[in-house]
C-alpha cells in the first residue's frame, strides 16, 4: 500500500520547508495507521469514530492555526491545510468533521471572539472534548445564505432568544457549540444585520432533528437544527452585534481554500489506487496500464492534481501571510473560490477517471475508489457552490482586485 510519504519528501519542489515535509510525514504514517483502518466502518454504518477524534487531539492535532496559550499549535494555514491534505488522503471523511472543528470553529472563535470566550472554548475544543459545528444554511438559504437567512435572535436582558432552523449543518448531530448566524435586525439591507453566536447545544431550546442520510462523507454526521426560544447569553456574541457578515466572508475565505485540501488529499489517493490497478488488472494478456488510452488517463489525472495543488498550495501561503482585515473581501476572496473551483473540478475528474480505470469493481459500493467517487462530488456544492465561486472570481476580476 503507498503512504503518500514520498509525495512529501518531494514537497521542496512546492518551496515547503523540512519542517513541513517532516509534519506530513510524521501526520502520514500517524493517520495511515490510527484513521485508515476506521474509513469502511465509518461509511458502511454511517459512524463517527468519537474516541479516535479525542486520540487525534490528544496527539496534537486540533487547534492547529491557534496559539499554545490556547492549547493550539501556532502552525499557519499552509502547513494547517498539508495536515488537512494528509488526513484526507487516508480518511477524507475523518478530515470533513476535523476541519470543520478545527477551521471553521477553533480557527473563527480565536480570530473573532473575546479574550472571555477564548478561554471558555478553545482549550476544551483542542482537546477534543468540544466539538464545534457552523450553522448558517437553511432550508430557505443555501447560496443566498445572508440574502434569505431567516433564523432571528432577539435580545432581552443579557440572552439572545433565538428562533429558527438550519440545515446540513456537518457535526450537527454531535456538536457542544455551534457558530450560528442570526438575524438580528431588518433595517441594514438584505445582506446586512447579521449577527454570530455561539450555541451551547445544552442550552434549552435547541434541539437536534433528522441525522442526513448521504451518499458520501459517511460517517461525518450531517444534521438539522432546530431553536425554539433558545436562550443564548449575550457573552456568547461573537464580533460586533450586526457584523456578522464581516465575520462569515472571512470565515468563508478560510473554509473555502483549506476544504481544497479535502479535494486533494483524496485526489491523491485515487491517483495512486487507479495507478496500483492498472499495473495489477490484466486484460488480453497484460496489464490495462500498458494500454496508451489508460496510460492518457493516467498522465491526465496528474496533470489535473499537480495543476490544482500548486495553486492551491500558493493561495494557503497568501493567506498565511494575509492580515485579518484581508480575509473576506479583494484579491483573497476571489483566490480562496478559485482555488477550490480548481480543487474540486479536479477532484470530480480524477475519481471519475479513477473509477474508469477500475472498471465494474469501481462501481462496487464497498470499494475504497467508490468511497472516494462518493464523497468528492459535495467539494462542488458546499462552501460556496461551483456556480458561487466563478460569480465571486468574475466579480472580484471586474473590480479589479
Ligand atoms: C454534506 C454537506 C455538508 C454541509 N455542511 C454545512 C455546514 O456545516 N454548515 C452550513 O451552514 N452549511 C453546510 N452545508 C450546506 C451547503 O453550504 C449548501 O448546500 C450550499 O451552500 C448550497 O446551498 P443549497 O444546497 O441550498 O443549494 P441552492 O442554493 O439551492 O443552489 C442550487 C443550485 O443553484 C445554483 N445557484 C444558486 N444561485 C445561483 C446563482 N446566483 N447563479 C447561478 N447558479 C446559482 C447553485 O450553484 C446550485 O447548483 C452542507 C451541505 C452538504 C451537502
Amino acid at each position: 500500500m503507498r503512504t503518500g510519504i514520498g509525495e512529501y519528501r518531494s514537497g521542496k519542489q512546492f518551496g515547503l520547508t523540512e519542517e513541513q515535509i517532516e509534519i506530513c510525514a510524521h501526520a502520514s504514517e500517524l493517520f495511515k495507521e490510527k484513521l485508515y483502518p476506521l474509513q469502511q466502518k465509518m461509511d458502511d454504518e454511517d459512524w463517527w469514530p468519537e474516541e479516535a477524534f479525542r486520540e487525534i487531539a490528544g496527539m496534537g492535532y486540533l487547534g492547529t492555526t491557534i496559539p499554545p496559550e490556547y492549547g493550539g499549535q501556532g502552525l499557519d494555514y499552509l502547513t494547517a491545510g498539508l495536515i488537512c491534505e494528509t488526513m484526507a488522503y487516508w480518511n477524507p471523511t475523518f478530515a470533513f468533521s476535523w476541519l470543520n472543528s478545527d477551521n471553521l470553529v477553533i480557527d473563527n472563535i480565536y480570530r473573532n471572539g473575546t479574550e472571555e470566550q477564548r478561554e471558555r472554548f478553545l482549550p476544551a475544543m483542542c482537546r477534543g472534548e468540544m466539538i464545534g459545528a457552523l450553522g448558517m444554511t437553511e432550508p430557505g438559504a443555501g447560496s443566498d445564505a445572508l440574502g434569505s437567512m431567516k433564523t432571528n435572535a432577539v435580545k432581552e436582558g443579557d440572552s439572545y432568544i433565538v428562533n429558527g432552523s438550519k440545515i446540513y449543518i456537518t457535526n450537527g448531530p454531535i456538536a457542544d457549540v455551534v457558530l450560528t448566524y442570526v438575524r438580528t435586525s431588518r433595517d441594514m439591507g438584505r445582506s446586512k444585520g447579521i449577527s454570530a453566536l455561539l450555541v451551547e447545544t445544552d442550552q434549552p431550546g435547541f434541539r437536534v432533528g433528522r441525522k442526513l442520510d448521504k451518499m458520501g462523507f459517511r460517517g461525518s454526521p450531517t444534521g438539522e437544527l432546530f431553536y425554539d426560544d433558545c436562550h443564548v447569553p449575550t457573552a456568547n456574541l461573537v464580533g460586533e452585534e450586526n457584523q456578522g457578515h464581516i465575520i462569515m466572508h472571512s470565515g468563508l475565505d478560510l473554509e473555502r481554500v483549506m476544504s481544497a485540501m479535502l479535494c486533494i488529499g483524496p485526489a491523491r489517493r485515487a491517483l495512486d489506487l487507479a495507478i496500483d490497478h492498472a499495473n495489477l488488472r490484466e486484460q488480453f494478456g497484460r496489464p490495462i496500464a500498458s494500454f496508451q488510452m489508460i496510460q492518457s488517463k493516467i498522465a491526465e489525472m496528474y496533470i489535473a492534481l499537480e495543476t490544482a495543488r500548486t495553486f492551491v498550495y500558493r493561495v494557503l501561503d497568501v493567506c498565511s501571510k494575509a492580515q485579518e482585515e484581508e480575509y473576506g473581501r479583494g484579491h483573497i476572496h476571489m483566490l480562496a473560490s478559485a482555488a477550490l473551483f480548481q480543487a474540486a473540478k479536479a477532484g470530480t475528474f480524477i475519481m471519475d477517471e479513477a473509477v474508469q480505470i477500475h472498471g465494474g469493481s469501481g462501481y462496487m459500493r464497498d470499494t475504497e475508489i467508490n468511497r472516494l467517487y462518493r464523497t468528492t462530488k459535495v467539494m462542488e456544492i458546499g462552501a460556496g457552490s461551483q456556480e458561487i465561486r466563478r460569480i465571486i472570481v468574475a466579480s472580484g476580476l471586474l473590480k479589479g482586485h
